[in-house]
């Protein structure tokens, strides 16, 4: 049976950055990827985020497969016939660019030649079905029939990490499922600019809430790249299913959307993906770890609070390398050798970014998710009245704007503090209107 320092099983960002940095340690590495090319599995397009990226490949920009410089951003909040915008477009990130959009399917393939420069084995289409035990740890992987032992097993498999499971370090919980579908729509490159208002080589991205995912608490994103758009919305998996709504449909909604519409008509569809995400933090640190294996990348929960998943995949990735030449140091593999692979996350923000997932995917279950529809339809009310309140010269009474404010955040209240608590708001704004018509009088 062959035997290797350290397999590294999911060629996708994390599993990529992970086997550079083992073998920029100088450790023997295998990276197993499912697909007959790295990248063949996973969704269309994405957004890179490359501030890891370029400490690993400082000159990642001229050889990468990128589509277009996300220097244009914005949240974009709907209804029904209705749009909001809040629109940055920062000169210094098209000069330094930052962001990137671009297609897995390339960037993959591309990332995993860089780990074979620097000596990985990469080996394609080959399915890891199980994992090797002996005495309660891990020490290879299955694939069918065939078997390859390792000091160290790195899962970076993605969400439905079969290395996690089969070590028993796996943590389901269903609610924190979201289901994601994604739209490429091609378009020429000069349209995409005019209707985007786009320089050259720049990229739109926008992420959003309200029209068509209030009611399932789901969230959209859009964004350019070079001569496509792509369009994402995602919702949780339960209240899919709780209300019965097709994600498919509310993408046609979406689309129809008179503003989205605007920005994607005449485009030609080029592909259509769905795919499983979980909300961030879902495993906690002490369970990355365990006797022979460590999780990182999406195989480990490491996914933002917007579920930017590549650069802390890739930054868990570098880190589990770390682990790995540390415990080769020690000569042994056991837990306790691993367990520094969660000292080295401390030393970055990784589990900041956890801590702040889990705790807005708390609040989404708990609460936001459920009061989505109504906090959107006040701040449009509220939005659009404040814009009325200029010309309203028949109202002496200076306009009860913090009520109108209230009235956004009303459900979130515990239901015996919303009496009382109304009462306050009204009498507070009550006592402003007062005070503002003795300053107008005085003033004026
Ligand atoms: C719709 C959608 C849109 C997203 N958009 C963005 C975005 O714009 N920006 C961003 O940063 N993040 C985005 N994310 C999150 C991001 O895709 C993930 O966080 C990221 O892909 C995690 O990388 P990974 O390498 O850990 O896992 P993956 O990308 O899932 O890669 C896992 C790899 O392992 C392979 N594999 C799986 N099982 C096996 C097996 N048993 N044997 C061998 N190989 C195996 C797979 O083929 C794959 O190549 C998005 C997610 C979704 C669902």
């Amino acid at each position: 049976m062959d035997r290797v320092e350290c397999v590294v099983v999911g060629a996708g960002p994390t599993g990529s950055a992970c086997a550079i940095g083992l073998a920029r340690k100088g450790i023997e590495t295998v990276l197993v990827e499912r697909g007959s090319q790295a990248g063949e599995k996973n969704v269309a397009s994405f957004v890179l985020f490359a501030n890891v990226l370029k400490t690993i490949i400082p000159g990642f920009a001229d050889e990468a497969p990128l589509e277009r410089i996300g220097s244009d951003t914005g949240f974009l909040c709907l209804r029904k016939d209705d749009m909001m915008e809040f629109r940055a477009k920062a000169g210094v990130y098209y000069e330094n660019p930052m962001i990137y959009t671009a297609y897995r399917s390339r960037f993959d393939r591309w990332f995993a030649s860089k780990a074979e420069e620097e000596g990985v084995e990469v080996v394609r289409g080959m399915l890891v079905t199980d994992v090797l035990t002996e005495g309660g740890r891990v020490v290879g992987i299955k694939v069918g029939e065939d078997e390859l032992l390792a000091d160290v097993v790195v899962a970076a498999d993605g969400i439905h990490s079969i290395v996690a499971r089969q070590s028993g370090l796996y943590e389901d919980d269903t609610s924190r499922y979201m289901l994601g579908v994604k739209e490429v729509l091609d378009l020429p490159p000069d349209v995409i600019e005019d209707r985007f208002g786009l320089r050259p080589g720049e990229a739109a991205v926008k992420d959003g809430w309200g029209y068509p995912m209030s009611d399932v608490g789901g969230l959209f994103t859009i964004y350019t790249n070079n001569d496509s758009v792509s369009i994402c919305l995602f919702a949780p998996v339960d209240a899919l299913k709780a209300k019965g709504v097709s994600l498919r449909d509310r993408l046609e909604d979406f689309k129809a959307h008179p503003y989205v519409s605007s920005l994607i008509k005449e485009s030609r569809l080029r592909e259509y993906e769905a795919h499983i995400l979980a909300d961030g933090g879902r495993i906690k640190t002490d369970r990355l770890y365990s006797g022979g294996v460590l999780l990182c990348g999406e195989a480990g929960g490491f996914n933002s609070t917007m579920w930017i998943g590549v650069p802390s995949g890739m930054l868990s990735g570098l880190k589990a390398a770390d682990a790995v030449a540390a415990a080769k140091r020690l000569g042994r593999y056991d837990a306790d050798a691993l367990s520094c692979y969660v000292d080295y996350l401390y030393e970055t923000g990784l589990p900041r970014m956890l801590y702040n997932a889990r705790t807005f995917s708390d609040f989404m279950v708990k609460s936001a998710r459920r009061h989505m529809e109504t906090f959107t339809d006040n701040l449009f009310d509220f939005m659009t009245e404040s814009i009325l309140e200029e010309v309203n010269f028949f109202e002496p009474e200076p306009y009860p704007s913090l009520e109108k404010a209230y009235g956004m955040f009303s459900d979130y209240v515990p239901r015996w503090l919303e009496p009382p608590l109304r009462l306050l708001v009204r009498g507070v704004s009550k006592l402003g209107s007062w005070y503002k018509k003795r300053k107008i009088r005085r003033t004026v």
